[in-house]
């Protein structure tokens, strides 16, 4: 797998010790037990899915690449790059502004921006409108693009399952950077709607299963869903993809789950025509 030129001090020698033990190990991260450093009196547990991942090495590369890049302009995040708090600190501290804040909120005027400007978008991506505008703007957005490559995996299958007229259940926290770019893009395509859990999955079943109404459903997921989404007909066919900092395990969780709720609407042997397998999606 490629490496990243990431800044020494970011990294700590002993858990990139503990990582690449654990990868060689097991390389399909399907051992979810936690690392042990046996000291003799003291024992230390090493969670086993922590630290940099691909698309946070990725986002940094490219972040500090565009700082050595563009001395004396003006560059801006257009949100958290990442959520670490140590890494967003520090490129404040290297004169690097943020336009919004996690939830989408403004910061920094649109406005106020050039197209002498870097924007730099996060490794979560960006919803297509922010794109546009800023395109309109004169802003290179492809330039200083740190969004994760897994993350567009994501966004491809939601195109690919889309254009089948699956509609897209996306596992995430509706507000959060991520799963409002996949969103913008998954309702280009198709019908989409966010879920948080496995019991706001089970509030969703419910609608699958035809035993509540559409002004119910506009109140349990409002702001959720796509425009226009009609439980009658959206319920077909259906596919669940994640925001990838969501546990994989509790999306693979969701998604065996409305497998089952498709397989009792429509039956097991025709599960195949109503419900898409995403698995090899999740990060
Ligand atoms: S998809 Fe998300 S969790 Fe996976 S490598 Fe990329 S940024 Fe990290």
């Amino acid at each position: 797998m490629k490496t990243f030129n990431v800044p020494e001090f970011y990294r700590s020698p002993i858990i990139s010790a503990v990582k690449s033990f654990r990868k060689v190990q097991d390389p399909r991260k399907k051992d979810n037990s936690p690392t042990v450093l046996d000291f003799g009196p003291v024992k230390y547990y090493i969670a086993r899915h922590f630290g940099f991942c691909y698309g946070v090495e990725n986002a940094i590369e490219i972040a500090f690449k565009a700082l050595d890049e563009n001395p004396g302009k003006r560059i801006f995040l257009l949100s958290q790059m990442i959520h670490n708090p140590e890494v967003n600190k520090d490129l404040t501290e290297r004169g690097v502004l943020f336009l919004q804040d996690t939830h989408g909120e403004q910061l920094i005027s649109f406005d106020t921006l050039t197209p002498d400007d870097i924007v730099i978008i996060p490794a979560f991506g960006a919803p297509l409108n922010i794109l546009e505008l800023l395109e309109k703007k004169g802003i290179q957005t492809e330039k200083y693009n740190t969004t994760c490559p897994f993350v567009e995996r994501v966004w491809k299958k939601s195109e690919q399952i889309g254009k089948t007229n699956h509609t897209i259940i996306i596992h995430g926290k509706y507000n959060h950077e991520e799963t409002r770019s996949t969103f913008s893009r998954s309702s280009l395509h198709s019908k989409a709607v966010v879920l948080r859990d496995l019991e706001e999955a089970k509030t969703l079943a419910s609608f699958i299963l035809d035993s509540k109404s559409q002004q119910e459903f506009e109140k349990a997921f409002a702001g959720k869903f796509s425009e226009g989404f009609d439980i009658k007909k959206d319920f077909e066919k259906v596919g669940v993809i994640n925001q990838t900092t969501m546990l994989a395990s509790e999306t693979e969780e969701i998604a065996n789950y409305f497998k089952s709720v498709m397989e009792q609407k429509f039956g097991g042997s025709e599960i195949k025509n109503h419900f898409a397998d995403t698995h090899d999606t999740l990060c």
